[in-house]
């Protein structure tokens, strides 16, 4: 979107077929996501297999840029382009550690080859040929590693679940689903390093003794659709999906499900309604997919973020992954940094380092000298986080502490000018929009909240309205079917909470 493949069109036609004397041979690569969105496209100049830290990396490239880009790269004393330069020694990146994104902006992703040769398809080959299904679930639960999507459940718990049901039909199924607005981790990922994807579900179809797949993903992600169905190709013609994975008695394929845009089917229950054909609407819970999900049989579900993890966990062991982060929430999170952020962009950080490290640190702080007010976590799930908590640790638990939750792993900013009254009312509206109508507390009740949001907004609004509107939250909150109308209240709960004096300045009437 910012005019990458022009980039590379330009530096490949400025790339000498064979280089003079004493120069460097330079190859062009097209890759995925290097992280820093907002000052894309950037370019990395390094040797092969280097680290993006290792790297000379340029930003705000263009095409008249490449001859440059490229003579200097091909003349060993030439230095770098300095007007294009971005240091790679910032706290951007020196402040990540990369577990899902360790291949994202390095590997070309359409490259078999190229995920082979930075040890791609390891896991999956091991997992297969030296452990056992029990060993490979043992080793997910030893990491303490919890879904990615949200809501945080055990991954090791649900594989064990499924895996223990004897149903001879058991499915895996991606959630690429992620429709939060500000979000675009699992887009980032799939579009980077989709290898990586299809061999941590394929490691888990082992474990849980599935023979299926489906990747349910929206639509509107056209690039890293056409990602994945290569990337399946590739990997079936290569014997690394199919019959007989690896010469042993392992079956599995995969398919890719678009989803046509509704928010609701990122819920697992309305999820498998739309994979098998229905319309995307949930369905009350218990009985879990675990036990009876896609056409009634055992399906495990996890997020494409999840299951991204999964070949180095296999790798090195659930003990490593569980040394990183905090006592209840293991390893890294991806979080994607938009609004009012200087760096923004796609970032994986420890669990447990604070909101003021990922916003001023590794995001470079409020942009043109303004003052922080509020950072939305969750999406439309989620709340506010205001200045006086930037120092909580950013893991699943203590998130809730505050009203919000971690989701999974939109970061919204908002500098001093915005209105949270208009912020509330625009995750409402969101709901409201994406409420599947299937239950009266959701389909009427966002709709109420949303006329009351606009009624304050507008500045029309009485204290009546105000303690309705509060009232409206709990009954919502408690009485919804799903986790769409379940939570939808949160963001107007948490400004509640925190910026109540900006409702109360809108009120008009008697108090
Ligand atoms: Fe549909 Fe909302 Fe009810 Fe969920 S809570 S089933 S989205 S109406």
């Amino acid at each position: 979107s910012s005019g990458a493949p022009g980039v590379i069109d330009a530096l490949n036609a400025a790339a000498p077929e064979s280089p003079s004397e004493g120069e460097h041979r330079c190859k062009v690569k097209g890759v995925g996501c290097m992280g820093l969105c907002s000052v894309g496209p950037m370019v990395a100049v390094a040797e092969p297999g280097a680290d993006l830290r290792e790297s000379t990396l340029y930003r705000n490239v263009v095409q008249d840029d490449a001859t440059e880009i490229m003579d200097n790269a091909r003349k060993p004393n030439a230095g770098p382009v300095e007007r294009l330069l971005c240091p790679s020694d910032m706290p951007f990146f020196t402040r990540q550690r990369w577990i899902v994104r360790q291949n994202s902006g390095i590997v070309d992703p359409d490259s078999f080859k190229g995920y082979v040769a930075v040890g791609g398809y390891a896991a999956m080959v091991r997992a297969l040929t030296e452990m056992t299904p029990a060993e490979v679930v043992a080793e997910v639960t030893t990491s303490g590693l919890r879904g990615r999507g949200g809501g945080g459940y055990p991954t090791g718990l649900k594989w064990s679940t499924v895996a223990k049901m004897p149903d001879a039909q058991k499915y895996v199924i991606c959630n690429a689903d992620e429709g939060d607005p500000g979000a675009f981790m699992d887009r980032a990922v799939l579009e980077s390093d989709p290898h990586r994807l299809l061999e941590g579900m394929a490691i888990a179809a082992y474990a849980v003794g599935a023979n299926k797949g489906y990747i349910y993903i929206r639509a509107e992600y056209p690039l890293a659709v056409e990602r994945l169905k290569t990337a399946i190709r590739k990997a079936k013609r290569q014997g690394f999906l199919g019959h007989h994975i690896c010469e042993t008695q392992f079956n599995f394929d995969i398919e890719i499900r678009l989803g046509a845009g509704a928010f609701v089917c990122g819920e697992e229950t309305a999820l498998m309604a739309s994979v098998e054909g229905g319309r995307g609407h949930p369905r009350p819970r218990p009985p879990y997919p675990a036990e009876y999900g896609l056409w009634g049989h055992p399906t495990l579900i996890n997020n494409v973020e999840t299951l991204s993890n999964i070949a180095p966990i296999v790798t090195n062991g659930g003990d490593w992954f569980a040394g990183i982060g905090t006592e209840k929430s293991k390893g890294t999170k991806v979080f994607a940094l938009a609004g009012n952020i200087v760096n923004g962009g796609l970032i994986e950080v420890d669990m447990g380092i604070t909101l003021r490290e990922i916003l001023f640190e590794i995001g470079g702080g409020i942009p043109d000298g303004k003052a922080f007010k509020a950072v939305q976590t969750g999406g439309p799930s989620g709340g506010c986080v205001p200045a006086e908590h930037l120092d909580i640790a950013v893991d699943y638990d203590s998130l809730k502490t505050l009203g919000t939750m971690m989701g999974s792993g939109g970061m919204i900013v908002m500098d001093e000018t915005s209105s949270m009254v208009d912020v509330a009312r625009f995750f409402m509206e969101f709901c409201m929009d994406e409420s599947c109508g299937k239950c009266v507390p959701c389909r009427t009740g966002t709709q109420q909240m949303h006329a009351l949001l606009d009624k304050i907004a507008k500045s029309n609004a009485t204290h009546a309205d105000l303690a309705l509107l509060e009232e409206l939250c709990e009954v919502v909150q408690a009485t919804s079917l799903c986790g769409l109308g379940q939570t939808a209240p949160n963001p107007v709960m948490s400004t509640l909470r925190y910026f109540r004096d900006e409702y109360e300045e809108k009120l008009a009437g008697p108090s």
